[in-house]
């Protein structure tokens, strides 16, 4: 196979500062959707597979090393708009004496944000090229209800040409207004994607359901066809269009860590897969394979050589 799969991932990546309030402080970065990227463009590298970062990010030292960063791991960053006057958000992570962490947000004027406040973004330059198309709920909520619109046009493009676009249902409840604006905004998406990409945890915090059963009976009857709902320690459960849900067994984990990044860089591996040809319970299988060595290592991006394949 000569021809190369196009994926862009749209989202926000933030400046992460990890240590003691007030005391020493080391710097990453991260964001739900860049994780994938990463594990995506790191599995997808030998299938043919290109991933390519759609965010906003400023003309500041900070932007241009992560853009740097990015490169270094293979994701395409032709896709990043730099917004004049602004800057990457930023959180803190502090642990206190009893390893406790809080995680601590300035994003609300984050570059990100405004990604889709010029006539025309890289992302939507480049949708007729593209072969699929991934955003999470997170992706949804940093954007306006204009903005949102926009990303389900790009969305709505990709399909139209056969493009694959994939929705993660990641949930953080305060970057919303309210449940029910999150609600219709998560319905446009699924109603737009052929692959949900579904955490049962965040799937119930969205909904309140008061059981995963509840979750997971609404999860299945998404209208894409192809659903991929993830549950921490349990089985992987798989449907396709027309067949019967699958469950696919994740790998036993003894020593969990840190479980940052669990389900991104699952996404990752999954899709590398699976836009490579992979059926769906050998891209969930990888998917599994992935994600239990991510969770036994601190951190969301692990280094690359921790990984064996
Ligand atoms: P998220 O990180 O999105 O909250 P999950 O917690 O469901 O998603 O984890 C995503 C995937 O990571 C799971 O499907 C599984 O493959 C792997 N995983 C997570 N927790 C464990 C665990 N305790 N043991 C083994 N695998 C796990």
């Amino acid at each position: 196979m000569t021809s190369i799969t196009r994926v862009a991932l749209f989202g926000e990546c933030m400046i992460e500062l990890q240590g003691e309030a007030f005391g020493a402080m080391r710097q990453t970065f991260g964001g739900d959707t860049l994780n994938t990227a990463v594990y995506l463009a790191r599995s997808g590298s030998t299938r043919g597979v290109h991933a390519s970062y759609a965010t906003g990010l400023g003309e500041d030292a900070y932007s241009d090393e992560m853009l740097r960063r990015w490169l270094l791991e293979g994701v395409g960053t032709e896709l990043v708009r730099r917004v004049p006057g602004r800057v990457p958000g930023l959180y803190t992570i502090s642990v206190d004496e009893r390893g406790e962490r809080t995680f601590t947000y300035w994003r609300d004027s984050s570059a990100a944000r405004a990604y889709f406040d010029v006539a025309e973004t890289p992302l939507e330059r480049a949708a007729d090229a593209l072969d699929a198309l991934y955003f999470s709920g997170i992706s949804l909520a940093i954007l306006s209800p204009a903005a949102r619109e926009r990303l389900f046009e790009t969305a709505r493009r990709v399909s139209a040409h056969g493009g694959r676009v994939i929705f993660d249902n990641n949930f953080r409840p305060r970057l919303w207004a309210d449940a029910s604006t999150a609600q219709a905004a998560y319905a446009r998406a699924l109603a737009l994607s052929d692959v949900a990409l579904v955490t049962l945890d965040d799937e119930r915090m969205l909904y309140g359901d008061a059981s995963l059963d509840e979750s997971r009976a609404r999860s299945l009857a998404v209208p894409c066809s192809e659903v991929v709902i993830k549950q921490g320690g349990a089985p992987v459960i798989v449907r396709l269009a027309g067949a019967e849900p699958i469950e696919v067994h994740v790998v036993r984990v003894d020593r969990v860590v840190d479980t940052t990044a669990a389900g991104d860089s699952f996404a990752g591996a999954y899709l590398a897969a699976r836009l490579s040809g992979a059926t769906a319970a050998d891209a969930a299988a990888a998917g599994a394979r992935l994600a239990a060595q991510v969770i036994q290592h601190r951190g969301a991006i692990i280094a690359a050589e921790l990984i064996s394949h």
